[in-house]
């Protein structure tokens, strides 16, 4: 590609991504870079104000602990998280989280994050670890100060990181394009931290046609952090734990803020409270199923038996909540001063965080304080910040991990110099916005200390960078030369535009493994059926065409989320037990083991032969 300038940037620290995670690297390396005269850059699909899952705003933070007014421990947030996995978790990862998130959400609020207060002057919470927040500029303030940490001279906004550089079994930068300029960037690094996010449109969608487009993950984090971390040839974990979260229907507006603050019931179509009706399923996923909070998948799981029986649509009795609390603040007046605040703040919830909801409210004329609005579950997702717990397998913290978890650097993942954080490290779900941000300065101070004690610049083959530019533009070529052969610049014999690649992927994980469709179950044979079917796939991932720049991303934000549905389904098929119903149904191994299948699964891609190991690595937990 004569016309494509290469940008050759040398630097100490790469960040890839501008998310949650990254800007609380950004920070947290600014810091001890200025001490210790380390260069950091970052660099960011997008533009870092509205980047990442954060982008249109959240109506809550998720992850408080509360720990200077004493209202929890960190030792309790790793028995919450351990109780919603099923017990699949890495206790040391979480326990480090827990112990530095406050003081992130602290650094929010100096910074101009609107947190509600009661009127004593304390947070406002959702449930026990949650925050409510003015957060329609949640993403912008967060950027800001990360922004001004490291200087917009060392930010790299509209590049897409494409492939890892590797200089033996340490990683020695980072290869990408810009989304606006003929330009691809060559970063040459002594350690990167990957903060990329997680997965959406990886299974088909239930919004199709006039609505794709639409869906509760925000559709433009493809699988980055997975790619990646994969193709460097980390070890990785938990990658059979996707999310599935139960929405407002259609619109997939939070439902936290119901459930939570109002306290609403969800009913089946004939009024029924699965969560009542259904209590004796929770024994046969005992100890978890009888614990408290019952796990995020569980919850799901009895609402799905209503469905499956037919007795849907499930509402979410937004009308009953509202009218109780208003009724229960005391005279006529008040109760109706006390349903517009009510009616407000449910508007506000959406507002905040998915506009697109109370647009849709509008537009069919729901007034929540008069009807019930549909809840539904969506299709999977890959997010192991939130209720996930998908990512690279990364060494904890020397004081609080197992000799098994640790080698040498905190968050460091099998790669050496590669670090990890938010939806890009595994094992620690629950992290959200602000424990993401917390893991992204804990990865960060690591990945310095790193680039301290690791002074050499790692060697980068000139011609490993040819490669890889003639393969990463390679779509643009396929289009150039082929387009004349048909009419229909989307449909060509020798080509394959990126939304079909796309379908044709979202149909296979859609059908085999466990989506919609199928009403989330599997078996063996659909897997492997999958693993066949997504093997033609990568065959015809080499003949993907781009017309443009745009489109060149969208090739390879599909090559990436074809490499994350890989890990997913070999994990699947690894484990033979059913652990998450309500996240995905084994038919063929209906029950949860937990003699064989308490432990994790790990997978690794070898770069070198290019074959798949999976193996199990056990569960050690540091909180009784
Ligand atoms: C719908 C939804 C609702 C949520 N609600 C809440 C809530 O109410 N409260 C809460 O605390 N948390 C909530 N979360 C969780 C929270 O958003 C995530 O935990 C957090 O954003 C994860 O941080 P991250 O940095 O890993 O990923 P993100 O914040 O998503 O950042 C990923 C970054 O990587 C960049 N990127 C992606 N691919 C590439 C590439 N190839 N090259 C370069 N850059 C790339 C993106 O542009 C982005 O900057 C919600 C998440 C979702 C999806």
């Amino acid at each position: 590609m004569a016309d494509f300038q290469t940008v050759e940037v040398t630097t100490d620290l790469l960040i890839c991504g501008g998310g949650m995670a990254a800007c609380g690297a950004a920070i947290e390396a600014a810091y001890w870079a200025k001490k210790n005269n380390i260069k950091v850059t970052l660099v960011d699909k997008a533009a870092m104000d509205r980047s990442g899952a954060v982008a249109m705003g959240l109506s809550a933070i998720n992850q408080y602990v509360g720990i200077r007014d004493g209202e929890n421990t960190c030792e309790d947030y790793v028995k919450y998280v351990r109780q919603d996995l099923m017990g699949i978790t890495r206790e040391d990862l979480v326990y480090s989280i827990a112990r530095h998130v406050d003081s992130t959400v602290h650094l929010y609020e100096k910074w101009g994050l609107p947190i509600w207060k009661d009127e004593k002057g304390n947070y406002v919470h959702e449930g026990r670890w949650q925050l409510m927040i003015n957060g329609e500029s949640y993403k912008v303030v967060v950027a800001e100060a990360a922004k001004n940490a490291l200087g917009m001279d060392n930010i790299y906004e509209r590049v897409f990181i494409v492939e890892p550089l590797l200089d033996g079994d340490r990683i020695a930068g980072a290869v990408g394009f810009s989304v606006r300029e003929n330009k691809f960037y060559v970063f040459k690094a002594k350690a990167v931290l990957v903060a990329m996010g997680g997965a959406v449109h990886v299974f088909r969608p239930r919004s199709v046609g006039e609505g794709l487009g639409r869906a509760w993950y925000p559709p433009w984090n493809s699988g980055s952090s997975a790619y990646f971390t994969l193709k460097a040839g980390a070890e990785m974990t938990c990658q059979e734990v996707r999310f599935i979260p139960v929405r407002f229907k259609d619109g997939y507006g939070p439902v936290g803020a119901w459930f939570l603050l109002f306290k609403a019931r969800a009913t089946n179509a004939f009024g029924g409270d699965y969560m009542v009706e259904r209590k004796d399923e929770l024994n046969k996923w005992a100890p978890y199923g009888l614990g408290k909070p019952v796990p995020a998948n569980l919850r799901n799981w009895l609402g799905m038996l209503d469905i499956f029986e037919g007795k849907g649509p499930i509402y979410m009795r937004t009308e009953e909540a509202i009218q109780k609390i208003a009724s229960s603040a005391g005279d006529e007046k008040a109760a109706k001063k006390k349903l517009k605040e009510l009616e407000s703040e449910a508007w506000e919830d959406f507002l905040d965080m998915t506009i697109s909801q109370a647009i849709l409210w509008a537009a069919t004329n729901v007034q929540p304080e008069e009807k019930a609005s549909e809840i539904a579950a969506a299709e999977p997702y890959f997010i192991g910040s939130h209720s996930g717990a998908s990512g690279a397998w990364v060494s904890g913290p020397e004081d609080l991990a197992p000799k098994e978890y640790f080698w040498g650097y905190t968050n460091m993942a099998t790669v050496k110099g590669m670090f990890c954080a938010g939806d890009a490290s595994g094992a620690s779900s629950h992290k959200f916005s602000s424990g993401s941000h917390a893991e992204g300065r804990i990865a960060a101070k690591a990945a310095v200390k790193f680039c301290v004690e690791n002074k050499d610049q790692p060697k980068v083959d000139g011609a490993k960078v040819e490669e890889l530019k003639k393969k990463i533009l390679n779509p643009l070529e396929l289009f150039e030369a082929n387009k004349k052969l048909s009419s229909d610049p989307n449909i060509n014999p020798n080509f394959i535009k990126p939304k079909m690649f796309m379908f044709r992927l979202q149909k296979i994980m859609d059908e085999y493994s466990a989506g919609v469709v199928a009403q989330f179950s599997t078996n063996k044979y659909l897997l492997e059926r999958a693993l066949e079917l997504l093997g033609m796939l990568r065959e015809d991932s080499e003949k993907l065409a781009a017309e443009d720049l745009h489109e060149l991303m969208r090739c390879w934000e599909n090559v990436q989320r074809m490499w994350q549905a890989e890990a997913h389904v070999r994990s699947i098929h690894f484990r033979e037990e059913t652990r998450w119903p309500g996240y995905y149904f084994r038919a063929d191994y209906p029950k949860m083991d937990d003699k064989n299948w308490k432990v994790f699964v790990n997978c690794k891609w070898d770069p070198k032969t290019g074959k798949w190991e999976m193996y199990k690595r056990p569960i050690i937990s540091i909180v009784a």
